[in-house]
């Protein structure tokens, strides 16, 4: 392969003047929050699926439900403790009045979303929630499960347990000139619907400035991904990180979070042309737990790479 001199000089340069832009997920990466989720399945039994009075069930064992699922303990001890949604509340309507209703934490939740209700059916809590299920239920057979998530209360942090290994990382890149950020799952500043009608308009945008204000921290930016996207709010993490990614000046993305499913939306930005010749790094572990992430790379463009490793190499030898 033959390249100008100029061409290559103007490489190069890029690669010695490279800044950075560090992304941080906020649950279990860089605090830990007591928010949970709440979620309560009625089951499909054939029919009409506007029937809501005759085509449906609510699921009254939800918690005794994931025996053959391969779970962590602390989720099965969690999922005893769920509770009967009264009837006679206001805004629940059969058949998700009389069904159980658990409570997830965000460790448990992220179990239950990657290994439950990623091979299931599911809508979220909100005005349109009886025509979702019925859309869901739609073409399904008899005995089906829709579940219903309800991410209310987490409108706001409450009181965050810092992480301290991704504070620190956070810390020392701002520190150095970097461009740092967060982009959580959560809702940032949008509307919350509850299962039981009321809605609570979130403050994590907010609390996630304050936390980083607390911390010592100037966050350069804070997105809430279901703002944009409540029903898959880590395709709208990768597309909000990308986006970051593009109007910054970085060369390098470096992105933190402990939920492989969105380490692996973030990595499918390795294939975005527009982000030719920028570095993808990620690092996913239970930062809360103090593990180790296990990190990947990729680079968008392969001359680059060459020229990398041999501005590297050379470093080494002096
Ligand atoms: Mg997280």
């Amino acid at each position: 392969m033959k390249i100008s001199t100029k061409k290559l000089r103007s490489r190069i340069r890029k690669v010695i003047l490279e800044s950075e832009l560090h992304v941080f997920d906020f649950d279990e990466t860089l605090g830990t929050t007591p928010a949970t989720t709440n979620v309560v399945a009625v089951r499909y039994l054939g029919g009409d699926p506007q029937d809501f009075e005759n085509s449906y069930e609510p699921v009254t064992n939800i918690s005794g439900m994931h025996d053959n699922v391969a779970l962590e303990p602390e989720y099965h001890r969690f999922l005893s403790g769920g509770k009967f949604l009264d009837p006679k509340e206001k805004g629940v309507y059969y058949p998700i009045a009389g069904a159980e209703m658990i409570a997830l934490d965000t460790d448990q939740y992220k179990i239950w979303k990657n290994d439950i209700a990623g091979r299931s059916k599911y809508v979220n809590a909100g005005d349109g929630v009886y025509d979702g299920i019925a859309m869901e239920a739609d073409g399904t057979e008899p005995g089906t499960l829709i579940y219903v998530r309800d991410f209310s209360p987490s409108f706001k942090l409450g009181k965050v347990k810092p992480i301290k290994s991704t504070v620190d990382i956070a810390k020392s890149k701002k520190a150095t000139g970097e461009r740092i950020g967060v982009v959580t799952a959560r809702a940032g500043e949008s509307e919350l619907p509850s299962i039981t009608g009321t809605k609570f308009k979130a403050q994590n945008k907010d609390d996630i400035y304050d936390f980083g204000k607390e911390q010592g921290l100037d966050f350069d930016f804070v997105h809430g991904a279901a703002d944009t996207d409540p029903r898959d709010p880590s395709n709208a993490k990768r597309d909000l990180i990308g986006m970051e990614f593009s109007i910054s000046n970085a060369d390098e993305l470096h992105f933190y979070d402990d939920d492989p499913q969105n380490i692996r939306k973030v990595q499918q930005l390795c294939k975005r042309p527009a982000l030719d010749g920028k570095d993808i790094t990620t690092y996913q572990a239970d930062f809360h737990k103090g593990q180790v992430p296990s990190v990947t790379h990729c680079t968008v463009n392969e001359l680059r790479q060459v020229i990398r490793k041999a501005l590297l190499n050379s470093r080494r030898v002096k």
